[in-house]
């Protein structure tokens, strides 16, 4: 409680503006036109919160040096990066955040913890820090398709078994204090089977429940800065942490139940267990089409509904999409985009870049919003897009895919499909509706095409 008394007045009182800040500017991401400004001000936030910090140390050079190296390994790797890469990116900061958690619990532990209370805290925050930091590297790995293992390799049940003996063995560390039932260096056990725990965490868990881990891996790692505030009496450490903890909670409910599952049934059953089908083999022919005739179609159609994916991140093929809508209104034409929560690689990956290609808010709409009237859609344009609009998803049970809740363009009245080859998505699955009598396939980079389609309008 000594402790207390060493936080002056004016570096609370600073810490409570900025946590203020906080909350204020996550409430103005909620809109469009505040969402920029909300940003910039809880950046400002942080920055009066490091700049308190810094001024209150006796000794600033240390955290001068190591704010300053942060700032130019991670300014230059965000510089650097394809925007396609962000989501692998913001997955590596995430686990980063769980490295200095993990760090910052471990050296609690050297200086020896004073009660039970903290003893706690520091093993809570050492075992979720470590998961965060390997999950969220294995997480990396996944999405830019470095790791390959499938879920029911020798490989993944060895560190699936590691990541239930590190939950006994977290147990274990949190009574050892008051029950030393085994003489041995226990903290050093539970440093390294952390770290291999979240790798058995992450490793199981296939294609379509990435989006959940992901968020729920930004939540942990926001509970373990709250945590390691905890530790260090850190109170803007502390609401900044539960801030992050808080609303990846959220976001991770939201993506469970955009793939109608619970989360228990993602961390502890894995992506369709008893699935059968795992085929990425062509079933059938399929029709394509040209972009002259793909606009001969289009410009008679009376309503279309535009579903965007990874694709279009990939082909950057945003601006040239809002283009083709203006056209298609200009044309008389009713024009929605039909927007699936784990499209792309992270949450709200299309609504980001259709909101940079200033597409408005009011035309973009869920899939319950879509699929009821979708039979009166003339055309359902998909631009690289394939899971979430798979039908294998609802019509064929033992898909790895079978139960997630889809964009339904194959009851629109025709369907482009707007891809380079007939290589799968994400979940490495064949997609039926590529062979199905109303799809046309429109093959080429997806900014190409549209890119074709909008001086079709032109001319
Ligand atoms: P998919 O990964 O299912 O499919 C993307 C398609 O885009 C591919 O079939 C590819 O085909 C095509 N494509 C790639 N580049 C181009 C290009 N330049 N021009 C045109 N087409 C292109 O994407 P979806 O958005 O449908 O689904 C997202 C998947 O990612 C889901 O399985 C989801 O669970 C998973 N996921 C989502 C996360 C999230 O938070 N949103 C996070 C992690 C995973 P081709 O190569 O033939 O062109």
């Amino acid at each position: 409680m000594e402790f207390f008394s060493e936080i002056s007045a004016v570096q609370n009182i600073i810490y409570i503006i900025s946590s203020i800040l906080f909350i204020t500017g996550i409430k103005m991401l909620g809109k469009e036109d505040t969402a920029v400004k909300g940003n910039f001000l809880s950046a400002f936030a942080m920055f009066i919160a490091v700049a308190i910090t810094v001024v209150s140390v006796i000794d600033p050079l240390i955290l001068l040096i190591g704010i300053a190296l942060g700032a130019i390994i991670g300014s230059s790797i965000a510089l650097k990066v394809k925007m396609t890469s962000i989501p692998e990116m913001v997955a590596l900061f995430n686990g980063f955040g769980g490295l200095a958690t993990f760090l910052i619990a471990w050296s609690e532990f050297n200086s020896i913890p004073d009660s039970l209370f903290q003893h706690i805290l520091i093993v809570i925050t050492v075992f979720i820090g470590g998961v965060t930091f390997t999950g969220s590297l294995i997480a990396y790995g996944k999405l830019s398709e470095k790791i390959k293992i499938a879920k029911t390799s020798i490989i993944t049940k060895i560190f699936t078994t590691v990541f239930y003996t590190s939950l006994i063995f977290l147990i274990y560390s949190i009574v050892q204090p008051v029950m030393p039932i085994l003489d041995f260096d226990f903290f050093t056990v539970l440093l390294v089977l952390t770290l291999l725990a979240g790798i058995g965490f992450v490793l199981p868990i296939g294609g379509g429940d990435m989006p959940v881990v992901i968020s729920l891996l930004n939540s942990l790692s926001g509970i373990a800065a709250a945590f390691a505030g905890l530790l260090l009496l850190n109170n803007v450490l502390i609401v900044a942490g539960s801030l992050v903890g808080a609303s990846g909670l959220i976001l991770t409910i939201i993506m469970a139940k955009a793939m109608n599952r619970s989360i228990t049934n993602i961390l502890f059953v894995g992506y369709a267990s008893s699935s059968t089908s795992t085929s990425s083999e062509e079933q059938g022919e399929v029709s394509p089409i040209s972009v002259g005739d793909a606009y001969l179609i289009l410009e008679s159609a009376s309503s279309v509904l535009i579903v965007p994916g990874y694709g279009m991140a990939v082909a950057q093929a945003q601006h040239v999409v809002r283009e083709l809508g203006e056209l298609l209104e200009a044309n008389g034409t009713e024009v929605k985009y039909g927007i699936h929560p784990v499209a792309g690689r992270m949450p709200g990956h299309m609504n980001v870049l259709l909101a940079e290609a200033n597409v408005p808010y009011d035309v973009l709409a869920e899939p319950d919003d879509v699929n009821p009237t979708m039979d009166a859609v003339d055309v359902a344009v998909v631009i690289g897009a394939n899971d979430v609009v798979n039908p294998s998803a609802t019509e064929e049970p033992g898909s790895p895919i079978y139960g997630m809740p889809i964009i339904e363009v194959h009851n629109a009245k025709t369907v482009f499909v707007l891809k380079r080859s007939m290589s799968s998505g994400f979940a490495g699955v064949q997609n039926p509706l590529f062979f199905k009598q109303n799809t046309r396939m429109l093959f080429g980079d997806a900014k190409e095409s549209i890119g074709g389609l909008v001086s079709e309008f032109k001319e």
